[in-house]
């Protein structure tokens, strides 16, 4: 084990590399292309990421091919134990991942267990395989002939993971994959990999056999691999919209079965009779939270009728948030995570301004004491945006809310169906028949009824739409059961010599 992996609350020095995971054990990769990991808040570089090579990558799709024909016929229980042991040791490393977490990604430290806990939900989910995965048995379907159908895993799957969520997210997928009795290469985000391998040498250690998991870094060329190669039957996604739309074609002409789970631009409605306060603090915490870079953010709240006079109540509960470095007590807001993004987000901001939009408050280049290199900046508000501003029409993906004023619900409706991203929306109402209307009316896969970031629980699965999702099944709960098995029907009957022969059929009807 790497000294980055053993203790990531102390990693300070340069140029220790992040390893491969392959065929059960961590190795060191061979490539010459190396990416510094960089601790957001203050630019120390906390180790090094490589983008494997092609033999590397070949090597972990043929130990997961391998260990594939032992592990699809590994008992259920054998396999929801692993799951239960896996669930113990992210709680028990809870603090530890966070800390990693909250080093390269730059999110709060309770944000950062957050991030961990939405993931170690699907875990504790996945120990349910056994109910999960039944079958279906219909007696008697014709004469003495029954049919049922029974649930097989696919193959090798790969995962392909964003830098937003570097716990829940890899956790969204490899679980559900290998406790359905499939085998996985996961690719994490090359720009914060390092709790991602915390979690998979969790998995070791809970059991999982060598070969089942395996982990590759790298980018474009890692991923386009695991797209083409014809030992992976399914690839799942989570990334920005241009990347997902490459990965999903890729992945499906070349017969595999492929989700993508992408950007978005989350809109908001407040009715004039919304509970005040309360809606407003769900706003502000989720338009600012882990500053704006999660695709279940609110980014623009849309302010019905008189409710566009509480928009200096939203800048000064904004104003109030802290911004600071993740590791800081009573931080609200850290850094984004590269200066790439942070120049990317403030270019938007001058767009935005320059487009005709009223800058209500202007994050752009706060004093952090203590942390002057991060990649900080502090909320920031638009009102009078229109469509057809960038601000409106691309998603920012940092902490920058914009505020669009309707008339009334109708028009509210009109203007998030009419966004081509259909990640997550929500309403602000005290009224049950505005709500019922507008969960009845609205085209998004994911709705909050006075809740701000609508993401569902394991039970269920992540259902974004539209512009935000390509392919038909869900990351998690039901509908990864479904995407990571094969269903198979068996219509069956046993001749019985001493009942009467009904004699040669030649029609398609079962007698
Ligand atoms: P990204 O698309 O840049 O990267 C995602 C993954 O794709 C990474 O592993 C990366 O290495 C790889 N990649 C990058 N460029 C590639 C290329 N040209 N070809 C092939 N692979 C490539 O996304 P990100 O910046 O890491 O994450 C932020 C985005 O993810 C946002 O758009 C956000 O909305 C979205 N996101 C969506 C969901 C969801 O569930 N809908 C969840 C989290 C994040």
């Amino acid at each position: 084990m790497s000294a980055v992996l053993q203790n990531p609350s102390t990693i300070s020095a340069a140029h220790t590399n992040v390893k491969l995971l392959i065929n059960g054990k961590l190795v060191e990769s061979k490539t010459q292309v190396w990416k510094d990991v960089v601790n957001p808040a203050t630019q120390v570089v906390l180790a090094r990421v490589p983008f494997a090579t092609q033999d590397e990558i070949n090597a972990a799709i043929v130990s997961a091919a391998e260990a594939f024909k032992t592990w699809k016929n590994t008992p259920i229980g054998a396999r929801a134990r692993i799951m239960l042991k896996l669930q113990e040791l992210i709680r028990r490393d809870m603090k530890k991942l966070a800390a990693c977490l909250t080093a390269e990604q730059g999110k709060t430290l309770p944000d950062a267990e957050g991030d961990v806990f939405r993931g170690l939900e699907v875990v504790e989910h996945a120990c349910s395989i056994g109910t999960l995965s039944l079958g279906e048995f219909a007696e008697n379907v014709a004469g003495g002939i029954d049919t049922y159908f029974l649930r097989q895993p696919i193959g090798v799957c790969a995962g392909i993971t964003p830098f937003n969520f570097p716990a829940m997210i890899p956790l969204w997928m490899f679980p559900m994959a290998i406790v359905t009795g499939n085998t996985f290469v996961l690719k994490p985000s090359e720009q914060d990999p390092m709790t991602t391998m915390l979690l998979a040498e969790l998995a070791m250690e809970a059991g999982v056999p060598a070969g089942v998991l395996n982990v590759i870094h790298g980018g474009k060329e890692a991923v386009d691999a695991l797209c083409t190669n014809p030992a992976i039957k399914a690839v799942s996604f989570v990334g920005s919209c241009h990347v997902g739309e490459h990965v999903y074609k890729l992945a499906s002409t070349h017969g595999k079965r492929a989700q993508c789970m992408m950007g978005a631009k989350n809109h908001a409605v407040v009715m004039p009779d919304a509970s005040k306060d309360q809606s407003l603090n769900a706003l502000v915490g989720a338009g600012f939270g882990a500053a704006g870079q999660r695709c279940m953010a609110t980014s623009v709240v849309v302010m019905v009728g008189e409710a566009s006079q509480w928009i200096p109540d939203i800048v000064s509960k904004a104003k109030a948030l802290k911004v600071n470095g993740g590791t800081v007590a009573g931080t609200d807001v850290g850094p984004v995570i590269s200066k790439q993004a942070k120049t990317r987000i403030e270019g938007l901001i001058a767009q935005g301004a320059a487009e005709g939009a009223t800058l209500e408050l202007d994050g752009r280049n706060p004093v952090v004491p203590g942390y002057e290199k991060g990649n900080f900046i502090a909320p920031t508000i638009f009102s009078g945006v229109k469509p057809g501003m960038k601000i409106y029409d691309e998603e920012i993906f940092g902490p920058v809310l914009i505020i669009v004023n309707v008339d009334t619900l109708d028009d509210a409706i009109a203007l998030v169906n009419a966004n081509p991203y259909g990640n997550g929306t929500g309403i602000f109402t005290q009224s049950g028949a505005v709500a019922r209307k507008f969960q009845n009316e609205i085209d998004v896969g994911q709705v909050g009824i006075n809740v701000p970031v609508p993401v569902p629980v394991p039970y269920f699965s992540f259902t974004g739409s539209r512009g935000s999702k390509l392919g038909d099944l869900g990351p998690y709960g039901k509908q990864a059961i479904q995407f990571y098995t094969q269903v198979k029907t068996v219509t069956e009957r046993w001749f019985d010599d001493s009942l009467t022969n009904t004699g040669v059929n030649t029609t398609i009807s079962l007698k």
